[in-house]
C-alpha cells in the first residue's frame, strides 16, 4: 500500500487529493497546512497520520491541544513541513502548497529521495533548474499533478525520444476576463476576479488564471518538466476546458488527453502511475460540448504571459523575481490595495528592476523573494 504525506492538504487540490487516497485506500504518513486547525484535525482523526503540521507556530500549539487524545505528533514551522516531506515511511510526497513557500519542502523531500507528485508549480518557477537538477542527481521522480502538465505527460506515453517532439500546446480556459482589452479591466473587482468560468480553486490560483499568470507559470512549470524551450510551448484558449493539452510530434501528429475539468483525474494519475483505475469523476460526453473552440491567448491585455517567457528565456532568478512579484502583487490586491492591471505592471517592473543572477542557490533564491516582494510592496500604488 502506498504512503502518501500531503503537503497543504486543508486548501482544494490537498481536500481532493485525500477523496482520491480515501478512494484507493492508500495509507497518509503526514499532513501539512498553512493555518486551519480545524479542517487539519477533522482529516488527521480521519487518515491517522503519525504525524501533521502547521506552518503558523500558534495555529499549531492549537493543533497539540486538541489532537492530545492520539498519538498523532504535531509539528510546526517550515522546519515542522520538511520533515514531514523527508519522513522515512513516505513514498510519495504530494506537494499542493499554494506559492513559493512550498519549494524548501520539495527540496527536502527530493534529498530524502521521495518521489514528489507536484501541485505547486511555484517550485519549478523559482528554481526549476536546482530542482529538476536535485532531482535528476538523486534520481527521483516529479509526477505532474497540474491538469495541462497532467495532459501532456499522459499525451508523451508512446514518445520514443525526446527529440520526437516538436512542441508542447497549453491550453487555457481564459479566465473570468477573456475577451475584454486593457481598458475595460481597470475597475473591475476582486470578486469579478474570483469568478473563474470551468475551475473551482483557490482565490491566488483564481486570480492568477484571471490575470492569465497562471498560464504564464505554467510555461515555465512545462518547460522545466519536459525540458523544452519557451518559444516551443505555446499558449492557446480553449473556454470548455475539456482538452486539458497537447502534444504536437514531428511528423505533425497531435495527441491530447480530454476529460471533464475535475482535478481527481490528474491527481490520481500522480498518485498511482503507471496504471489506471477507475474513479468517480464524471465521464465525458462530447455531444453535451457541440463545439469546442480554439482562439489565440491576447499577450497584450494579459501581459503576465509575455513576461513570464521573457523571464525563462533570461534564465537565472528572473523567473524567480516574476513569481516572488506576482505573489506579493496577487495578494495587494485581494487585500484591494492595488488595482487588477497593477499585478502584471508591476511583475513587468520588477523584471526589469531588479538584477538577475544567471547562476544561483537555494540562498539566492529567497534573497530574490525578499527583494522582488519588497519592490512590489514599495511601488504598489504610486502609478
Ligand atoms: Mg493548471
Amino acid at each position: 500500500m502506498k504512503k502518501i504525506s500531503i503537503l497543504g492538504s486543508t486548501g482544494s487540490i490537498g481536500k481532493q487529493s485525500l477523496d482520491v487516497i480515501r478512494m484507493r485506500g492508500f495509507s497518509v504518513t503526514a499532513l501539512t497546512a498553512n493555518s486551519n486547525v480545524g479542517i487539519i484535525e477533522e482529516q488527521a482523526r480521519e487518515f491517522k497520520p503519525k504525524f501533521v503540521a502547521l506552518h503558523d507556530e500558534n495555529a499549531a500549539k492549537d493543533l497539540k491541544i486538541k489532537l492530545a487524545d492520539t498519538d498523532i505528533k504535531v509539528l510546526s514551522g517550515i522546519e515542522g513541513i520538511c520533515e514531514c516531506a523527508s519522513l522515512e515511511e513516505t513514498d510519495t510526497v504530494l506537494n499542493s502548497v499554494v506559492g513559493m513557500v512550498g519549494l524548501k519542502p520539495t527540496v527536502a523531500a527530493i534529498e530524502a529521495g521521495k518521489e514528489i507528485a507536484l501541485a505547486n508549480k511555484e517550485t519549478l518557477v523559482e528554481a526549476g533548474k536546482l530542482v529538476t537538477g536535485l532531482a535528476k542527481k538523486k534520481g527521483v521522480r516529479i509526477l505532474p499533478v497540474d491538469s495541462e502538465h497532467s495532459a501532456i505527460f499522459q499525451s508523451l506515453g508512446g514518445c520514443v525520444s525526446h527529440s520526437e517532439i516538436k512542441r508542447l500546446i497549453l491550453t487555457a480556459s481564459g479566465g473570468p476576463f477573456f475577451g475584454k482589452k486593457r481598458g475595460e479591466l481597470k475597475n473591475v473587482t476582486v470578486r469579478d476576479a474570483l469568478n473563474h468560468p470551468n475551475w473551482s480553486m483557490g482565490a491566488k490560483i483564481t486570480i492568477d488564471s484571471a490575470t492569465m499568470m497562471n498560464k504564464g507559470l505554467e510555461l515555465i512549470e512545462a518547460a522545466w518538466l519536459f525540458d523544452m524551450p519557451a518559444d516551443k510551448i505555446d499558449i492557446v484558449v480553449h473556454r470548455q476546458s475539456i482538452i486539458h493539452s497537447l502534444v504536437e510530434y514531428v511528423d505533425n501528429s497531435v495527441i491530447a488527453q480530454l476529460g471533464v475539468p475535475d482535478m481527481r483525474i490528474p491527481i490520481q494519475y500522480a498518485l498511482t502511475y503507471p496504471e489506471r483505475y477507475e474513479s468517480p469523476v464524471k465521464q465525458l460526453d462530447l455531444t453535451d460540448f457541440g463545439t469546442l473552440t480554439f482562439e489565440k491567448a491576447d499577450e497584450e491585455t494579459f501581459s503576465c504571459i509575455k513576461y513570464c517567457k521573457d523571464a525563462f528565456t533570461r534564465g537565472g532568478t528572473a523567473t524567480a523575481i516574476a513569481n516572488s512579484a506576482n505573489e506579493e502583487a496577487n495578494k495587494l490586491f485581494r487585500e484591494g490595495k492595488i488595482g487588477f492591471l497593477e499585478i502584471g505592471d508591476l511583475v513587468g517592473e520588477a523584471l526589469e528592476n531588479i538584477s538577475v543572477k544567471d547562476d544561483y542557490t537555494l540562498e539566492d533564491i529567497f534573497e530574490t523573494d525578499i527583494e522582488a516582494r519588497k519592490y512590489v510592496t514599495e511601488r504598489s500604488g504610486k502609478n
